[in-house]
């Protein structure tokens, strides 16, 4: 049984992020959708919600998907789900620098843990949360860009 972890923010989830667990769940036999809680960041919306919006995304894979939280350290939360590597999205070069240094000192911190990254089909890779609520705060249609459940969400928080 391999399973991959994938964290992030997903404040909140789009069509990149479903992108990219698509790919995933295309080369290991669960992935494990990990919201990050990391209050420092100030969500949007709460780890509830987060979590929730994410179940509801990804309902297509069925059990191939496991939506959970964590608050720490990320290689000790994936050695308890019991994964063996982390995915990562890479849209862009600006990624690369944090993306690599988030790899390494993960790998000093757990060997046995492998960071892969995956890019998303070309069409998502200007897509990231933080635009989609700037445009959803000022209501700007992003409705080709997140799954209805998102866009509800958005419409509620934002009127
Ligand atoms: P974080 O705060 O951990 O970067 P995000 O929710 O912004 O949380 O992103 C989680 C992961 O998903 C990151 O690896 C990021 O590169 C990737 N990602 C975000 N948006 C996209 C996208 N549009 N296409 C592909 N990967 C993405």
């Amino acid at each position: 049984m391999r399973r991959v972890i994938y964290p992030g923010t997903f404040d909140p989830v789009t069509y990149g992020h479903i992108d990219i667990v698509r790919r995933a769940v295309a080369l290991f036999d669960e992935v494990v959708v990990t919201v990050a809680i990391n209050p420092s960041k100030k969500p949007l919306f709460t780890t509830d919600e987060r979590v929730e919006m994410l179940r509801e995304s990804l309902k297509e894979f069925d059990s191939k998907v496991i939506i959970d939280s964590f608050d720490g350290l990320l290689v000790e939360h994936a050695k308890q789900v019991g994964a063996t590597a982390i995915v990562r999205g890479l849209r862009q070069i600006s990624d690369f620098e944090f993306e690599f240094q988030m790899a390494l000192m993960n790998r000093k911190l757990s060997g046995d843990i492998t960071t892969i990254f995956l890019m998303p089909h070309e069409r998502y890779t200007y897509l990231n949360s933080t635009v989609i609520r700037n445009v959803a705060s000022l209501h700007g249609d992003i409705s080709n860009f997140v799954p209805p459940v998102v866009h509800e969400a958005l419409k509620k928080k934002f009127g």
